[in-house]
């Protein structure tokens, strides 16, 4: 039948826990808590590691859990500061705002494993889109106006990808 830690059932055991842990001599602590030496260095070896592995378990999901709240709080301001921005036509301000917000959400997706880094498809260089194209310049052959007008559209949309 195994011996009940005086230690573990001690009511003051999480700051014994913390002295033992800080490296405090055992008869320090043993005279602070009203304990034994003995029962403190048994207590060290059987039962400390056990419950340091809990701690530092908890601690993990514990700072894991704070780290999201604090990209989200980020991403609340980003957006805010952005709708501020853009309602004071501060153009450069809004466009930092944007940037700022797309990060945390990329950092939120991250985090969630959300994110598919796909590469994203260029559609102008598209097969489907070349035919539609072609399409759409065989179709406006009779509107040399009306195709030079589109052709100048098309061209543009293709220098800003
Ligand atoms: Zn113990």
């Amino acid at each position: 039948m195994p011996r009940t830690c005086t230690i573990c059932t001690n009511p003051d055991r999480a700051a014994i826990d913390r002295a033992l842990v800080a490296g405090d001599a055992y008869r320090t602590i043993a005279q602070r808590y009203g304990t034994s030496a003995t029962a403190l260095h048994r207590h060290k070896a059987d039962h400390l590691p056990a419950k340091l592995a809990q701690a530092a378990a908890a601690t993990q999901t514990a700072d894991a859990i704070d780290l999201l709240s604090e990209v989200r709080a980020l991403r609340r301001k980003a957006y805010s500061l952005l709708l501020q921005a853009e309602a004071a036509g501060d153009i450069r301000t809004a466009l930092a705002g944007v940037r700022e917000a797309r990060a945390c959400l990329e950092l939120l997706g991250e985090m969630e494993g959300e994110i598919d880094r796909r590469p994203i498809v260029n559609i102008l260089v598209a097969p489907e889109w070349v035919a539609v194209r072609s399409a759409l310049m065989a179709a406006l052959m009779p509107y040399p106006a009306a195709r030079a007008a589109v052709a100048d559209r098309l061209v543009a949309l293709g220098a800003g990808s």
